[in-house]
């Protein structure tokens, strides 16, 4: 049977966020939250209104490491004694939530982010971060491995790109979708920084697209907003928005040579609010898409990060 959708509050610029809970044995949640006192108000009286006590919940899973989904589901697990289930790369990131911060920040300045700006990114991270609990045991599940959640047999469909290791969850008749789709947003192909160096966040995110065309008769239960009953004209319109930006960010590039961080204050100005992160991390995106097609290049003079086009 369908899960439960919960809307939980959260203090991030997104929003409320959607956990699902399963009521028939084993009782499971998906993503419960952000370690944040209204989120857990809220969770309380939807468990109480949907007869689920605490110590019931047998099943945490996650589909991916961001606060607002993932935040509270240590503390709940440690509490209740449920099992946390989810990708191995979200337990890295649960595990050492800053990452490899110094790495982070040198690529950061690679790609001409300003020390004041550097700074702004870091106490937002540092406050983001404190929306999240020590994670405990958990569960790795991978990639097409299933687990059973009230009854339902779900598949874990790897579908990286908003974040690493993130998770759809394939049921019988919908799909716990997490950030990958959400009707009215396009999600945020996130800038990582790990062992490897940067993710290519932008072209995982359009594989992690094709795998979900696959199942494209299912609805999406998603981790914000409202169900997505047909998947299929959200999914194409997502491809067509990137191939628009794509184009955009290239003729801003125009003939000139120019850092990441450049562009991307071109496009989404700090002056009218932007996230000079986000905007970072999505100008990045576009410039490893044009990489991939051969028509920009970067350089490197050992400090610097340039982008040009071919
Ligand atoms: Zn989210």
């Amino acid at each position: 049977m369908r899960p439960t959708r919960i809307l939980l509050p959260t203090p991030f610029a997104v929003g409320p966020v959607n956990a699902y809970a399963f009521r028939e044995p084993p009782v499971t949640l998906v993503d419960p939250g952000p370690l944040f006192p209204p989120a857990q108000g809220a969770l309380d009286a939807a468990l109480r209104d949907l007869g689920i006590a605490r110590d019931a919940i047998e099943r945490i899973l996650i589909t991916h490491h961001h606060p607002d989904h993932s935040g509270y589901a240590p503390v709940l697990a440690a509490e209740t004694g449920a099992q946390i289930y989810t990708h191995p790369d979200t337990i890295a990131r649960m595990v050492r939530p800053l990452g490899d911060l110094d790495a982070e920040e040198a690529l950061l300045r690679r790609h001409g982010v300003p020390e004041p700006v550097l700074s702004a990114m870091h106490r937002e991270l540092q406050r983001i971060l404190s929306h999240v609990a020590p994670l405990g045991a958990v569960q790795p599940i991978e990639d097409g491995e299933h687990v059973q959640a009230g009854g339902d047999d779900l598949r874990a469909l790897l579908v990286p790109g908003h974040a690493p290791g993130h998770l759809a969850f394939v049921g019988p008749d919908y799909i716990v979708g997490g950030d990958v789709v959400i009707a009215g947003i396009t999600p945020n192909p996130v800038l990582e920084v790990g062992e490897e160096g940067r993710r290519k966040s932008l072209p995982e995110y359009i594989a992690s697209l094709a795998r979900l065309r696959e199942f494209e008769g299912l609805p999406i239960l998603p981790g914000h907003r409202d169900e997505i009953g047909e998947p299929a004209p959200l999914l194409a319109r997502y491809l067509e928005q990137i191939e628009e930006r794509r184009e955009q960010v290239l003729s801003a590039l125009g003939d000139r040579t120019m850092q990441a961080f450049a562009l991307s204050q071109e496009f989404f100005p700090l002056r009218r609010g932007a996230d000079p992160f986000l905007a970072l991390s999505e100008v990045l995106g576009h410039l490893d898409l044009l990489q991939e097609r051969g028509v920009v290049e970067e350089l490197n003079d050992g400090e610097r990060i340039f982008y040009r086009r071919l």
